[in-house]
């Protein structure tokens, strides 16, 4: 049976922020677009997201924090400020300037932008298909893609394309991928985002000659109390432990293996690394009061995160004590001796040399004495993965050679090394290689 077949100026794979972003984008500039989505409707972790749009302050705190190729996270830098604008001129509401980890942002309407730039596609002629899956990239005879084979439950369709961008939302839905590219220990790892990116982009790129840069393990996660029940969609945001770069992380020898400061999402990565990828997480009183008590951005609640970490099944303790805190830790695996000896001796760091202690510790050095004290066994979760394909500066793929794949660009998640083990911004880095990616694809 043939193919029925169908043409456009811009195949986007994945209906998400990277993918709907460049969409509208080249919409808005004439393009006849065709977005196809995996899943029954679009959004993907987008639409899960708190929808601040943040990045980095300066090219050296991209380089900094972000931790990539400096030229990619110079992308992020250099492109948000016209993301910012375009989303103003099409009148998407954004609330005030916020600070947010080492750089700045606002609270976007994300659900408006996304369906905008749908809204933006189909007034050109194209469309946004869900319910589809890619089975292949289409290539000419000179190498270049020319568009891609399609599956609809109506049936199959070839799409044929100048260009084609990859925006599947990268691998963190795959176990075997995980485990490839992170480490062993990230099979078992609790996924935070949407169930459908389990590396298509990654696959199809490879396929069609791009090179998967698997050499970078890191990823954006956050910590989070055990749960029996992870069905709620919420409970991604309810029970991460945002507060942990407050706390001490100690693993199960009962010793601080992170300087916490840097941020609950890099404390994530170095607790997969730990035995059993564990940590127990501890914190008082003065910190639970103003940090694990507090809303994490203005469109969240304000929580008790240990009472609602208990509330799902975590397995935590509020104790009187520190005697009690090591009773806790034993009864669940850490030595809980060597915990509240660790927890001593940064007390009176804190107090006699923080620079003493090991590992360091770059921001906060309060010590964490006033009863009653908290501990709760976290685990790390995955928002989205910074491997993926090599890119340059335009969003093209590129080869093991470093030659472009000609009609083939890739943003957002699917796109490798824009970040390291840092972190600034997972929708600034979707919608500025989105755009990118549009431009170069000639809609500039
Ligand atoms: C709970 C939560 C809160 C967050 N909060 C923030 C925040 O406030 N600020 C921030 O900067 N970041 C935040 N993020 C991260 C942010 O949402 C992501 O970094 C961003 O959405 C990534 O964009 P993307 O386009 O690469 O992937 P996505 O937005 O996930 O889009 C990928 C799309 O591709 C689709 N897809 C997958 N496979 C295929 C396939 N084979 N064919 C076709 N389509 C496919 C998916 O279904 C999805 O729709 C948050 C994430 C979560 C989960």
């Amino acid at each position: 049976m043939s193919d029925v077949a169908i043409e456009c100026d811009l195949l986007v794979v994945g209906a998400g922020m990277a993918g709907l972003s460049a969409a509208g984008w080249a919409a808005e500039r004439g393009a006849k677009v065709i977005v196809v989505e995996r899943a029954p409707a679009m959004g993907g972790s987008a639409f899960l997201s708190a929808g601040v749009l943040w990045t980095a302050t300066a090219p050296a705190t991209m380089a900094l924090y972000g931790g990539g190729d400096p030229a990619l996270g110079r992308v992020i830098f250099d492109t948000y400020p016209d993301a910012m604008r375009w989303l103003r001129a099409r009148g998407i509401a954004i609330g005030p300037r916020m600070n947010v980890l080492n750089g700045y942002g606002y609270q976007i309407d994300i659900v408006a932008h996304l369906r905008g730039c749908a809204a933006l596609v189909e007034a050109a002629g194209g469309y946004v298909i869900p319910d589809t899956a890619t089975t292949a990239l289409v290539r000419d005879e000179s190498g270049a893609v020319v568009g891609a084979r399609t599956s609809h439950p109506d049936g199959d369709v070839l799409v044929r394309a100048s260009a084609t961008i990859l925006a599947t939302g990268g691998y963190q839905a795959s176990p075997e991928l995980r485990a490839k590219f992170i480490h062993p220990n990230a099979a078992d790892m609790r996924l935070r985002a949407n169930p459908a990116s389990d590396g298509a982009g990654l696959r199809l790129g490879e396929a069609a000659g791009g090179e998967v840069r698997g050499a970078n393990p890191g990823f954006y996660g956050h910590l989070v109390s055990e749960s029996p029940d992870w069905g709620e969609e919420r409970l991604n945001v309810m029970l991460a432990q945002y507060h942990s770069d407050h706390a001490l992380l100690l693993n199960e020898a009962g010793k601080r293996f992170c300087d916490e400061t840097f941020g609950d999402h890099a404390s994530t990565n170095h607790t997969l690394r730990q035995p059993h990828a564990r940590a127990l997480c501890f914190w008082d009183a003065r910190v639970h009061a103003a940090y694990a008590t507090q809303a994490v951005v203005a469109s969240t609640t304000a929580e008790d995160r240990m009472e609602t970490a208990l509330r799902f099944g975590g397995k935590g303790v509020v104790a009187p004590d520190l005697e009690t805190v090591a009773r806790f830790a034993d009864e669940r695996g850490f030595d809980g001796e060597q915990s509240i000896r660790t927890i001593r001796a940064f007390n009176e760091a804190t107090r006699t040399g923080w620079e003493t202690l090991d590992p360091p510790r770059m921001e906060e050095c309060e010590p964490l004495d006033r009863a009653p004290f908290y501990a709760l066994v976290v685990h790390p979760a995955i928002t989205f993965t910074y491997g993926g394909l090599t890119i340059d500066t335009g969003a093209h793929v590129l080869r093991a050679d470093g030659v472009r794949v000609p009609g083939l660009f890739a943003a957002g998640s699917d796109a490798a090394g824009a970040f390291g083990t840092g972190y600034a911004g997972g929708l600034a880095l979707a919608m500025t290689f989105g755009i990118t990616a549009a431009r170069s694809a000639g809609w500039t």
